[in-house]
């Protein structure tokens, strides 16, 4: 995947106000410390780390600043009483930097099916994929579109494209994607995450779509302690396999990294190796096929020093980049690395049976 990478961005993510619970990205959580979710510095740090290259080894970057998206791409996502009452929403910062997250991810595509990159990220907050179609069923809690909805929406009106996967590795259930395209044939939806997780109540393996949409949804709820062997297998066992079965003209990642080792959120125990290579699976994927590239949209995350370091691995995965230096591992790798557990392989196993449903269609 050659030539840079495209980086969207907006500074309407990032700013001071956002910073405050319950804000309209989450309301306040009574468990977690009040700085715990979407927050404009966990971003910044990204922003900060992947500009700065302290290490000199970061793929090329081309940053690019989104505009707010048209609310008419919303509604083509989302049922439009959900679009209406976000956008009424009086927390008119968090609204503003919605816009502009889902703008992010709308620029990002067109980039990638205009050629004018091989990969595209969307480097932005809140986070939307947890946004059903009706995002999470109570109109204005929370200020989210699915962003990665809205790529492949786009995606799917240029005449290039008929096909788009969506892959999901944020440690929660990928359930917007899910919902919005639970009937479609045209758009592949693959959730890696945590078992019984957020969104409650979603993330099974018997969720394999319906109607015209049966079996283009696979969820692999994978054991929480997973780490990058078990990852590793789902990628070549599963995903690669599912891609090739689908041969989607576009892949989309929701690229979450809460599944890291020191996420407060999630209980995974990846480290920056592990997203380097989902990155170069994905790239090698698109690159041996007729695929016009990736898009990313960044999702959950929510440790400030270790998020930056993990984003580069992704990116330096995609970009065809070694792995990032990244101190945190020579404590890490050698002593906690965990071996694939027998649930996983169970569950793995069932996502390979889910490939035979895909490929009856
Ligand atoms: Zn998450």
């Amino acid at each position: 995947m050659a030539g840079p990478i495209t980086v969207w961005w907006s500074p309407t993510c990032t700013v001071q106000e956002l910073r405050r619970a319950g804000a309209g990205f989450l309301p306040p959580q009574p468990a977690l410390p009040n700085d715990f979710w979407d927050q404009p510095d966990n971003l910044q740090a990204v922003i900060d780390y992947l500009r700065e290259d302290p290490h000199g080894d970061q793929t090329d970057l081309t940053w690019k600043v989104a505009e707010p998206v048209t609310e008419e791409v919303l509604r083509a996502v989302h049922d439009p009483t959900y679009v209406t009452a976000t956008l009424s929403n009086p927390d008119a910062v968090s609204v503003r930097a919605a816009l502009h997250a889902v703008g992010a991810a709308q620029a990002a595509t067109s980039d990638v099916l205009n050629q004018r990159a091989r990969a595209s990220y969307a480097l932005v907050t809140p986070a939307g994929h947890h946004a059903a179609y009706a995002g999470r069923g109570r109109p204005g809690d929370v200020v989210e579109f699915c962003s990665g909805a809205v790529a492949a929406v786009t995606a799917l009106r240029c005449r290039r494209v008929n096909r788009v996967a969506i892959i999901d590795v944020d440690v929660h259930h990928g359930n917007g994607a899910q919902d919005i395209f639970w009937t479609s044939p045209d758009v592949l939806t693959v959730s890696l995450h945590g078992w019984r997780n957020w969104a409650p109540g979603t993330g099974g393996q018997d969720a394999v779509g319906d109607g015209d949409g049966l079996g283009t949804n696979i969820n692999l709820p994978l054991p929480w302690g997973s780490g990058g062997p078990t990852y590793e297998a789902a990628m070549s066992e599963v995903v690669a396999p599912a891609l090739d079965v689908f041969r989607p003209d576009l892949i989309v990642v929701a690229a979450g990294y809460d599944g890291g080792f020191t996420d407060p959120s999630g209980r995974m125990s990846l480290c920056s190796r592990d997203f380097h290579s989902i990155g170069q699976t994905l790239r090698r994927w698109a690159d041996s096929n007729d695929c016009l590239g990736v898009v990313l949209t960044h999702e959950g995350g929510y440790s400030p020093s270790y998020v930056p370091i993990l984003t580069a691995g992704f990116i330096n995965g995609l970009g065809g980049g070694p792995p990032p230096t990244d101190p945190f591992l020579a404590h890490w790798r050698p002593n906690f690395a965990p071996p694939m557990s027998k649930e996983a392989e169970d569950v793995i196993d069932r996502g390979r049976s889910a490939l035979a449903l895909l490929a009856s269609r």
